[in-house]
């Protein structure tokens, strides 16, 4: 039989998003430290912000993390089917749930509104266990949440059913609009109406474990927004809220992803040479392009044609001409570099590479928005996971 061997490949990947774990932990304690006093949830909806759900969120239990967290019920049942066992809790519900499989799997639900709460008892009917249920003041960031004229009767109606056995309202929460706007009158505001809808409840008999309000800008900015609970997300991956609440760098965290492709092509051109699509780069003269093969279906923004920035041999370059569906070119002005040489896109910045934040200033769009869009088609790959038996 002639079968040919495969051989192994010298650059392993077209491109590949490093997740160091070690990090991830790092930010956690540098987070549950600023929070001292409270306890933190690990918030890894949308595959922990592209980072990878299941890892993540094992990563931030091993350095403390009380609470995991998701927006969708499936992406939290995808973590119990992961083997996740601890406090976990999901938001955003629409009518037909999946509440009992929810409830059944231990999971926290939140509930907004009177139609949640009745989808909620029929379920505990159906899973034969009472359900833990998270009440959710709207306190003016104007999406999801009660209106605090409609609170009193969500409050009794919880109650109620507190009463008849079905449910423990486990916690009382709500979400802010403007923290990452340090002074904006909007969050002094919202946190005088969640302080009254908490007392309410109480006054009514409602007794929660956790009461809970702060995101990552408030959890680092805000003491007094952090209560029994602060849910941080982008903080945790080392990436910040915004330029207002600071740098990485500054704010004592460290970037978790970093994004590389291997070069595709390098190839001396002359000048005058149109450059991908609606040749909206003209190379000025005699230059070598080296084509790195990411595009926007691996969630580079097309908003970055002409704009981001990308560190090849040592020295940033910026796309030349559109960001294409699988590719992109850079100029390297006559600069020399190998096929297969590493482009980085955005890390930690300490090898001189640009951050999340500077492809977030380059395309016109927030540092969360940069690493979230990362698609399937790049491959995760993970170090410093954590060994068994092996502390910090
Ligand atoms: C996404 C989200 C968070 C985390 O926000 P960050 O700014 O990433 O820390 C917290 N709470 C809710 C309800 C969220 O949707």
């Amino acid at each position: 039989m002639n079968e040919t061997p495969i051989r192994a490949r010298e650059t392993p990947m077209r491109a590949r998003a490093l997740v160091d774990l070690a990090a991830l932990r790092a930010n956690v304690r540098t987070l549950k430290a600023r929070a001292a006093g409270a306890q933190l949830m690990a918030v890894v909806k949308a595959n922990a912000y592209g980072h990878g759900a299941v890892q993540c969120a094992r990563a931030a239990r091993e350095a403390g993390a009380e609470w995991v967290g998701t927006a969708t019920p499936d992406e939290a049942l995808a973590l119990r089917a992961a083997g996740d066992r601890g406090r976990l809790m999901c938001w955003l519900w629409t009518p037909g749930g999946p509440w009992r499989e929810a409830v059944e799997a231990d999971v926290d639900v939140t509930v907004s509104g009177l139609w949640a709460l009745a989808e909620v008892a029929e379920a505990v009917r159906a899973a034969g266990r009472p359900a833990r249920v998270q009440l959710k003041i709207d306190t003016g960031l104007g999406r999801n949440g009660c209106q605090p004229d409609d609170w009193p009767e969500l409050i009794a109606a919880a109650r109620e059913a507190e009463e008849a056995g079905l449910l423990k309202v486990t916690g009382i929460w709500s979400h802010f609009a403007c923290a990452d706007e340090p002074g904006h009158p909007s969050i002094q505001a919202q946190l005088r109406v969640f302080r009254d809808a908490v007392a309410y409840a109480e006054r009514q008999g409602v007794e929660p474990e956790v009461r809970h309000i702060a995101n990552s800008p408030a959890t680092l900015t805000l003491p007094e927004t952090h209560f029994d609970l602060v849910r941080t997300g982008i903080a945790m991956y080392g990436v910040s809220p915004s330029p207002e609440v600071g740098t990485p760098q500054e704010l004592g965290l460290k970037p978790v992803m970093t994004l590389s492709a291997y070069l595709a092509s390098v190839k001396r051109v002359p000048g005058g040479h149109g450059v991908s699509y609606g040749h909206h780069y003209i190379t000025p003269g005699p230059t070598t392009l080296a084509l790195v093969p990411v595009g926007y279906a691996d969630g580079i923004p097309r908003a970055g044609s002409g704009t981001g920035p990308v560190l090849v041999g040592g020295k940033w370059r910026t796309v030349a001409g559109r960001v294409a569906m699988d590719q992109f070119v850079v100029d390297l002005g006559g600069d020399a570099a190998q096929v297969g040489e590493e482009a980085v896109l955005f890390g930690p910045g300490d090898r001189g590479e640009p951050t999340a934040e500077d492809w977030a200033r380059a395309t016109g769009t927030i540092a969360y928005e940069v690493v979230t869009r990362i698609s399937n088609r790049v491959p995760r790959v993970y170090v410093g996971e954590n060994v068994d038996g092996y502390t910090e």
